[in-house]
């Protein structure tokens, strides 16, 4: 066991609340070793730092039982989180600049698995049998922050080193007791850029069909995290190699990848609206794909909304240039519009495509309100006013006038009732 003097050394860390984070798990430790116990950090925040990446979130694993945990820290500075997964959350203390509580699990190993996602009942165990538990090799390792020392059971760190996602134990075995494992599979090979053991992937092949078990919102959850990978295109085309995409994204075919690679290339970020319609665009049937990921991944509405107008407004933008103002104009005032930017420039981009459409945009966008979205001329009120009957006319001379106004042919509401006088006349 190496000692890794520098490995939490939170002065790496990108935000100021991850070094909390850190800093309050370092005091959790400490107070339940001062407690005789053993307190360790655990899972993905020693992958991640090992890594040399800011971990999201510091966990804690410990042999000391929930009420144990309780009963160190007060009964009031703690929550029973999952209180029948050994998890209880010790709140910061009042002083530290930190929100959330720190997850502190007991040790434990989980019994059998009859649904194929949870175990039916946990034992609380030691640390080893904790770190046979958990899934892959790289999320099975812990950090001792007292004396500085990973303590790895799975030969976790080697398989870090090479870059190797490999289950803990039989693969068959591990995914037969979760089949969410399968996709968590695909999940850390994408984002940590990683490759899958060939026994491993193997063994997702085989299950696949299984994958079918999990609920949509824990596939939303996983793919979300997939699409906003720098390394999105690589994951799709993971899924489709070990076979899960018919339950997960059904539809997506090798050949859609290669612009997909291309696009995803260019995105700015890893927003994941913006991503998922370039995903959605380059499979054939966009329209019918969108709402059957918007069903399958648990989308919101406002996620399935600003998909939509991503992948139906990009082209009216890519192609701006000479389109008449009062066409392009009511795209631009839509609510979504930064989405369908984002959308329209990495494909402009990726492609080598003419950027003045998307430059005409972006400077109508940087205009004041009034002038990108003047109020209209003319209303249904005004047009009474005057003396006009409501009809079927109507709509389509507000229409018309709000057109003509913002080409600049009519520039006053005097303008306006004149002009439809005239044409009203006509008719
Ligand atoms: P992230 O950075 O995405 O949070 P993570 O490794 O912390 O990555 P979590 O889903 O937060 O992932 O889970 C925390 C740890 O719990 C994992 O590292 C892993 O050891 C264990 N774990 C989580 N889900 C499972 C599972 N379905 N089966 C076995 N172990 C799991
Ligand atoms: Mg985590």
């Amino acid at each position: 066991m190496n000692a890794h003097r520098d490995l939490f050394d939170s002065e790496r860390w990108r935000s100021a609340e991850i070094v909390s984070a850190q800093q309050e798990a370092s005091r959790i430790c400490s107070v339940l070793r001062d407690h005789g116990h053993i307190a360790y950090f655990a899972g993905g925040c020693v992958r991640d730092a090992l890594l040399g990446r800011s971990p999201k979130d510091f966990d804690v694993a410990t042999d000391a039982v929930p009420d144990r945990v309780r009963e160190v820290f007060g009964r009031r500075k703690t929550l029973a989180f999952g209180a029948s997964f050994g998890v209880i959350g010790v709140l910061p203390p009042k002083k530290a600049d930190l929100a959330t509580p720190t997850e502190v699990a007991t040790f434990r190993s989980d019994g059998d698995y009859s649904d194929g996602r949870r175990p039916d009942e946990v034992h609380f165990g030691d640390a080893e049998n904790d770190a046979q538990r958990r899934d892959f090799t790289v999320n099975g390792l812990f950090y001792d922050p007292g004396d500085k020392r990973i303590i790895d059971y799975v030969d976790g760190e080697a398989d870090l080193k090479r870059g190797v996602l490999r289950t803990i134990g039989d693969p068959a075995r591990r995914f037969d007791e979760d089949k969410l494992r399968m996709l968590r599979a695909v999940r850390f090979a994408t984002t940590l850029d990683f490759s899958i053991d060939a026994d491993t992937a193997a063994s997702i092949r085989e299950h696949a069909e299984e994958i079918r078990v999990v609920s949509a919102e824990r596939i939303g959850t996983e793919m979300r995290r997939v699409i906003k990978s720098q390394h999105a295109a690589d994951g799709l085309r993971l899924l489709v190699d070990l076979g899960l995409e018919p339950a997960v994204l059904p539809g997506i075919a090798n050949g859609d990848l290669d612009a997909l690679t291309r696009w995803l290339a260019k995105r700015d970020g890893g927003e994941f609206e913006s991503s998922m319609a370039l995903v959605l665009m380059a499979m054939d049937d966009t329209n019918q794909s969108t709402a059957d990921v918007s069903q399958r991944w648990r989308l919101s509405n406002e996620e399935t909304r600003r998909i939509r107008a991503a992948t139906s407004l990009w082209h009216s933008i890519a192609d701006a240039e000479d389109t008449a103002w009062s066409t392009l104009q009511p795209k631009l005032i839509d609510r979504d519009i930064e989405f369908a930017m984002r959308v329209a420039s990495a494909v402009v981009i990726a492609e080598g495509r003419s950027a003045k459409g998307l430059d005409r945009c972006r400077d109508a966008l940087a205009w004041e309100r009034q002038k990108l979205d003047p109020p209209p001329l003319l209303t249904g009120d005004v047009l009474r006013e005057h003396g006009f009957q409501p009809g079927p006319s109507f709509r389509d001379w507000l229409h018309s006038v709000r057109r003509r106004q913002l080409d600049g042919e009519l520039e006053s509401t005097e303008q306006a009732i004149e002009w439809v006088r005239e044409i009203s006349a006509g008719q």
